[in-house]
């Protein structure tokens, strides 16, 4: 039998290992063939001017490969975890028709059977790049004809997580979160591990059974289903005026003059 193919969608290379990395165990560890493809690689990721644009930009890939090492190798020695990139810009992932069609042709060529991707509602990172990547994502399943739409389908980053999986991989995780060495300390790493018990700790005890687990909220094309609601609401609330991210200046140099394309040519590969 066929096995199943999964693909996750993240607008910077980290936050799939932070909040879909048991997800990719478990997907990998069964045998499936798993995509993840990165919107932006970081090109803003830092605060030192020397090293903003291609320079950060090659570190944050070379470390996006490592850690998609962590959850498996072939024979060769080649992640089974496959990444694709999107090359858009950090801080600047489009939401336009061009880019709704654009990620839409990528995911009807991968034809995922689980699709994951940030969720642009109910959400804990009001990062510019994870609501455009939510965007994009939710806008290219809804204009997809429903018959090709993946069977499963799942937003992250969600504060109103109706679907857990549980925590059977932890080393695996945390090997692939610490692989990305530029952003995160061994310390932050574990402290962010444990967030989401925080952010939903309802949930967790309602829907989960209290167990440690990785949360995620079906994807559906209703609108009010996208509403805060509960504890949710509080934490949203609490959220959604902080993006996490840039203070006046962040983007000086500009693209212009650090030699970024805000326009990627082409399909994603
Ligand atoms: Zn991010």
């Amino acid at each position: 039998m066929k096995k199943p193919t999964a693909l996750i969608i993240c607008p910077h290379p980290d936050d799939g290992d932070i909040m879909c990395g048991e997800f990719c165990a478990q997907s990998v560890n069964a045998g499936w063939n798993v995509h993840e493809l990165l919107m932006t690689t970081d090109e803003y990721g830092t605060t030192r001017n020397d090293f903003k644009g291609k320079r950060i930009k090659a570190i944050r890939k070379a470390e996006m490969i490592r850690a998609s090492r962590c959850y498996g190798v072939d024979n060769n020695g080649n992640a089974l975890l496959q990444l694709h990139w999107a090359n858009y810009i950090d801080g600047f992932a489009p939401f336009t028709i061009k880019s709704v069609e654009r990620l839409q042709m990528f995911i009807q060529k991968i034809n995922p059977d689980v699709i994951l991707g940030p969720d642009p509602f109910v959400h804990h990172d009001a990062h510019v790049d994870h609501l455009a990547t939510g965007r994009n994502y939710y806008y290219a399943l809804k204009w997809m004809d429903p018959k090709k739409r993946p069977k499963l389908m799942l937003f992250f980053q969600s504060l109103m997580p109706n679907f857990f999986i549980p925590i059977l991989n932890p080393k695996t995780v945390f090997c692939a979160r610490i692989a990305h060495r530029s952003q995160w300390t061994e310390r932050t790493v574990k402290i962010y591990g444990n967030i989401q018990r925080f952010l939903y700790p309802f949930r967790l005890i309602t829907v989960a059974g209290g167990r440690k687990s990785e949360g995620f909220r079906k994807v559906t094309f209703n609108y009010s289903n996208h509403y805060p609601q509960g504890f949710a609401k509080f934490v949203f609330r609490l959220f959604k005026d902080r993006p996490i991210g840039y203070k006046e200046g962040h983007f000086i140099p500009t693209p212009g003059q650090l030699q970024l394309k805000l326009e990627p040519e082409g399909e994603i590969e």
